[in-house]
């Protein structure tokens, strides 16, 4: 993005918006192009612009200093910036489903007041992808996902000394994390904080690294976690499970992983949250006279009692053979819906006794049966 465009435009709101407006504009957005619902080329761009112009709109210092100096004020020099963490601060509600979990996430870390740069800071979030089968999603699981994440350093404790030192307080920023430069902006020479190049910002200085993690206190390790996949669950319906992100920083806690579920679908069944459908082809004999027949569900076979004088299309409720609802109160219908098949070859025997079927019911037939009782038939039935 060469040419910044204004946050305002952005956001498709007045310059007088109030904060719930802007709030509003950008939930609808940032769902529209969220890279994980919106696969077109660009979202992503889109979705960046937009989260970005929401952190600065959102924030009643930032957007005092956007309007009045533009996106200098986005300079990292010149006051706050951004970054920071990604996605931090706090707790979110309970483990719960879809995606307003992952939008609630982006609203809960924002528009926080810059900590200081040695302050606990909350490890960052992870996503795992799990494909589960058709009737995996149905009946639930457990499974162990395994993935790499930042850990605390297992030799060090995260503190990133030698074992047996300890980090001191920094020679160049006695332990302040900042340092003061002088700075030439657009809007002259102006004396600005920056983080201490030495210590980097967390006042600490380690004369001994850690030989493990090399002073940074994480380190990559596989982990492996437990997943309960719950009965009912649909694609792109997630868990959250505590602590199982990233490693913080500073002795902050450690992030969350976001377990997001995709179903494969059936070669069988389709499936509509609790209800599943199913297809049955019966002949036009057991359509007209009756039968009882084996019908597949995911629970096992059941017999339907398909009375005679069915029409096709019609559609047949087994009550409690569809899938769990997620919250585990209820468990949907299996629906079977019928179709009659015409027969496309008949035997002599077979066509005699048509013959006579349509005889008795006053049609005349033609030879091959073009145009004649068949079609007729065929007709009634495929309506
Ligand atoms: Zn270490
Ligand atoms: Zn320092």
């Amino acid at each position: 993005m060469a040419e910044k465009r204004d946050y305002y435009e952005v956001l498709g709101v007045s310059r007088d918006a109030s904060d719930a407006e802007i709030k509003k504009a950008y939930r609808k957005l940032s769902k529209k192009y969220h890279p994980d619902i919106n696969k077109e080329e660009g979202a992503e761009d889109k979705f960046k612009e937009v989260s970005e112009a929401y952190e600065v709109l959102s924030d009643s210092q930032k957007r005092a200093a956007y309007d009045q100096y533009g996106h200098a004020a986005n300079d990292p020099n010149f006051g706050g910036g951004f970054g920071g963490g990604g996605f931090g601060g706090g707790s979110y509600g309970g483990a719960g489903f879809g995606f307003e979990d992952i939008f609630e996430q982006f609203f809960g870390g924002s528009g926080g007041s810059r900590q200081s740069p040695n302050a606990p800071r909350r490890g960052s979030d992870l996503q795992y992808r799990v494909t589960l089968t058709f009737e995996e999603a149905i009946f639930g699981k457990e499974t162990t996902i395994k993935y790499n994440r930042n850990e605390e350093c297992h030799t060090c404790h995260g503190s990133g000394a030698k074992p047996g030192t300890s980090p001191v307080t920094c020679s160049k920023c006695h332990g302040t994390g900042a340092v003061q430069v002088e700075q030439n902006t657009p809007f002259g020479r102006v004396m600005t904080q920056r983080a201490c190049d030495v210590c980097s910002g967390t006042g600490q200085e380690i004369k001994e690294k850690c030989q493990t993690c090399h002073g940074a206190g994480i380190e990559a390790k596989e982990h492996s976690v437990k997943v309960t996949v719950p009965a009912g669950v649909e694609t792109d319906q997630q868990i959250r499970l505590s602590g199982q992100g990233e490693a913080g920083q500073n002795g902050g806690p450690y992030g969350d992983l976001y377990v997001v579920f995709r179903v494969q679908p059936s070669e069988e069944y389709e499936r509509d949250g609790t209800e599943i459908y199913y297809e049955l082809p019966i002949s036009f004999v057991q359509a007209a006279l009756g039968d009882e027949i084996t019908v597949p569900t995911v629970h096992g076979k059941v017999k339907l009692k398909v009375p005679g004088g069915t029409q096709t299309g019609t559609s047949f409720r087994l009550k409690g053979k569809g899938a769990p609802s997620i919250r585990g109160n209820f468990t949907g219908d299996q629906h079977v819906k019928v179709t009659v098949k015409t027969p496309t070859k008949l035997s002599e025997k077979e066509r005699e006794l048509f013959q006579r079927l349509a005889e008795e019911s006053g049609q005349t037939v033609r030879a091959n049966n073009e145009g004649g009782f068949f079609d007729k038939m065929r007709d009634m039935f495929d309506k």
